[in-house]
């Protein structure tokens, strides 16, 4: 019997899942399971879209379609989390199963936190993750530094420090620094991502620690939540899953894995934070940068630490392009400590103002400051807005 705080190894005992997934197919079965054993009703999930670089995210209620999902399209930048509040009544009075990345928990806490998502009918399977590249950047750097025409690939992977592309039946892989160095690969924000396991789920799922002669076909699972532990029973009591015990050098390996990607991306907060470090230089940047905004509204609609809402930027700020600098002052004000560093923000602004930089950089000093940690668990933060404003 399992329990929290085990960590186990798993996979699906369904040979055709257990082929088909990444690492022994251990995710697909615990959600299928979960599906069909009536712990929730339906799966988010991940589909591959047009090609491998297009991640759809898509709502699941028949378990034969479960194993259709994608765990990890390194391609694809989606954050899920605020899609429970904005398509499906914040999960209200529906169970949900999802596999998610660190930034997707972060940002369910932050989205519980305002009442936009119920997370007890959230079952949380958590996914390692070392970071992830936009679709235009992985084009571009697999054609350039790879030479590999871009759509002749089948399948990427991101493992051991290196980035690894399968195409025609070959296969080429280079360092990740060795790609950051020459100005490609993840996105900035994950670069400085320290929630590379996410222990605030039910479980958390990856690749690191796996044993040898299991690599590529189990799981390493660490159990993190009473709920957790069921869904592991459960699935193992019906023969859905197999679980094995790693030794105690899987336990090394993993937790060496996890602190050398943490020293990693504390090398990257210091290089992207050092020319922001002064007031008076973060805010020439931040007036110059947001210069160019044409007040879409998208880094508001997309940040998770905010409503479902753009009215109070709407009422506040109507009729100038560029809006006055007040109206990032506003939303910096509103997401201030509650910031996750997803990323949204930056990636989909349509003038490249680096929004997730400046306000990462923000609540990286409230952190020191008051020591609320965004995004870990459903306490309040000091400073952001946690009911609807009223305007
Ligand atoms: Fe992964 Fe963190 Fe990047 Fe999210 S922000 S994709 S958890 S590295
Ligand atoms: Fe994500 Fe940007 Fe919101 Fe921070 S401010 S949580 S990076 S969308
Ligand atoms: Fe301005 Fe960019 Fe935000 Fe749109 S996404 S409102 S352009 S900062």
């Amino acid at each position: 019997m399992s329990a929290k705080g085990d960590l186990i190894h798993a996979w699906s005992s369904d040979p055709l899942v257990r082929e088909n997934g990444e690492s022994g197919g251990a995710v697909t079965a615990l959600l299928k399971f979960a599906l069909e054993d009536g712990m929730v009703d339906a799966v988010l999930g991940v589909r591959k879209g047009a090609d491998i670089y297009d991640a759809r995210p898509v709502l699941i209620t028949d378990p034969g379609e479960v194993a259709d999902t994608e765990g990890s399209i390194y391609g694809g930048t989606l954050l899920l989390s605020k899609l429970f509040g904005k398509y499906l009544s914040g999960a209200k009075d529906l169970k949900i199963a999802s596999a998610l990345k660190g930034c997707d928990v972060m940002g369910a806490y932050e989205q519980a936190k305002r009442k936009q998502l119920n997370l007890d009918n959230v079952l949380m399977i958590g996914l390692n993750c070392g970071g992830s590249i936009t679709p235009a950047m992985m084009r571009r750097m697999i054609s350039e530094v790879f030479q590999v025409d871009p759509y002749s690939v089948e399948k990427t992977s991101m493992y051991k420090g290196r980035f690894h592309v399968t195409y025609g039946g070959q296969h080429k892989d280079i360092p990740i620094d060795e790609l950051e160095e020459r100005g490609y690969g993840r996105r900035s924000n994950c670069r400085r991502c320290k929630m590379k396991i996410p222990r605030q789920a039910d479980l958390a799922c990856g690749q690191w620690g796996v044993r040898k002669d299991l690599v590529g076909r189990a799981t390493f699972v660490e159990v993190c939540s009473g709920r957790g532990a069921e869904l592991i029973n459960r699935a193992l009591e019906a023969g859905a899953i197999g679980t094995d015990i790693p030794d105690a050098s899987c336990i090394k390996a993993r937790k060496r894995r996890e602190e050398a990607i943490l020293n990693l991306a504390d090398r990257w907060r210091e290089r992207d934070f050092t020319p922001l470090s002064g007031s008076k230089e973060r805010l020439k940047e931040m007036i110059e940068e947001t210069s160019r905004c044409i007040k879409c509204y998208t880094c508001i609609e997309v940040c998770p630490a905010l409503f479902n809402t753009t009215r109070p930027y709407v009422t506040a700020f109507p009729g100038r392009v560029p809006p006055e600098f007040g109206f990032h002052l506003l939303r910096y004000s509103h997401v201030a400590d509650s910031c996750i560093d997803c990323g949204q923000c930056e990636e989909l602004c349509p003038m490249d103002i680096p929004n997730a930089l400046f306000m990462h950089a923000i609540e990286a000093d409230l952190e020191e400051l008051y020591g609320y940690h965004a995004g870990e668990d459903m306490s309040r933060p000091y400073i952001s807005i946690m009911e609807e404003p009223r305007v």
